[in-house]
């Protein structure tokens, strides 16, 4: 029986993708020139060089909403990442789009995220405003572009045009150092539009199933949502987890639905429409997420949580800034070139939250 190559499985696909999925053989290059692997397309290597990047591997310790360390069943940034492969690999296959793309797209939409969410983010980008300012996606690109430096060649982990513009999505501060070629947007494939989707089906679905873990709400309040109802009906039971699950497949089903449906309205020839949940399905979507930032996002012991790890984010970025000689040497290494405050910047926004609850424990004395 004869193996199968690198270029058989380039061939399937462009047997197997829509007019909009993204062939293996178009993934843009690489910074640095380098020879194709014999077993795997390009998108294979790209995910697998995410999933084993360090900063990949910090997103276990890193906060979704609810902090790590409140209980071992949360989810933490890296099972959230997983959870939006799975299901950006099963709406990408059905669409007929590039499930390798879909799963490193997903596999790496997270990493640029700093400890403690959206409100360490803040924090940084509080403390950066004058050298560049401070946000997730654009930190994600330079991760994978400069930062993961495990070849020593400067490139970072030298991915595929292709998944470095699928993960600058949204607004990119004034004067953050983006690597040169991606400072002209091009155009971002399908498949990231589908992780963008399935990102939001993913934590709508999971904060409902932690909010409720954690008791910050009840099941009879999470009932009000006709999502819930819904789900409720279809799953023919009042099991938590099941309606939890029935609400996800809800959402994927209805997504593949109407994404189907604005593909094959769209021109083969011209540019790629844009995905969305159906009318009914968005409404129903946006209510839960309503509902969440309320009762979950919003509340008092969530925010306490998370206001406490701004705090410390500050505390130390001033720290760090007025001693650089604390910084560790790989960082160092960097302060010429990149400046004292990026240079802080990037050290805070790669740590896990644990990581710095202990660089700041004098904090609490
Ligand atoms: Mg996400």
């Amino acid at each position: 029986m004869a193996w199968i190559r690198r270029e058989d499985q380039e061939d399937r696909e462009l047997r197997w993708l829509g007019p909009f999925g993204l062939p293996s053989r178009a993934a843009g290059g690489r910074r640095l020139a380098e020879a194709e692997d014999p077993l795997r397309t390009a998108f294979q290597r790209d995910r697998d060089r995410v999933l084993h990047a360090t900063a990949f591997r910090r997103l276990q310790h890193k906060t979704q909403v609810v902090a790590a360390f409140e209980g071992d069943h949360y989810r933490s940034r890296m099972t959230h990442s997983l959870e939006v492969a799975q299901m950006a690999r099963s709406v990408a296959r059905a669409l007929r789009c590039n499930e390798d793309l879909a799963e490193a797209i997903a596999l790496a939409h997270d990493l640029g995220h700093p400890p403690f969410g959206h409100v360490g983010e803040e924090a940084l980008d509080e403390a950066m405003q004058g050298h560049g300012g401070f946000r997730h996606n654009a930190q994600g690109t330079r991760i994978v572009d400069y930062l993961e430096d495990r070849y020593g060649h400067g490139h970072g982990l030298n991915l595929t045009l292709a998944l470095r513009r699928s993960l600058l999505k949204g607004r990119v501060p004034a004067g953050f150092p983006l690597s040169p070629d991606l400072s002209n947007r091009g155009p971002v494939p399908v498949e990231a539009q589908i992780v963008d989707l399935c990102d939001r089906i993913a934590y709508l679905s999971h904060d409902l199933d932690d909010g409720l873990r954690a008791g910050l709400f009840a099941e009879q309040d999470a009932a009000t949502l006709r999502l819930w109802q819904q789900a409720g009906a279809a799953a023919g039971a009042d099991n938590r987890q099941r309606i939890v699950s029935e609400v996800t497949s809800l959402l994927i089903h209805d997504l593949v639905e109407s994404a189907d449906a604005a593909l094959a309205a769209a021109s083969a020839s011209g540019p790629c429409p844009r995905l969305q949940q159906g009318g009914t399905m968005a409404v129903m979507a946006q209510e839960l997420l309503e509902f969440l930032r309320q009762n979950f996002y919003r509340s008092p012991r969530v925010l306490a949580v998370m206001h406490d790890g701004a705090r410390r984010i500050r505390a130390l970025f001033a720290r760090l800034c007025a001693a650089p000689d604390q910084l560790p040497a790989t960082a160092q290494k960097r302060l010429d070139q990149d400046g004292r405050e990026r240079v802080v910047c990037d050290y805070i926004a790669g740590m896990t939250d644990r990581f710095l609850l202990r660089a700041t424990a004098d904090l609490d004395r």
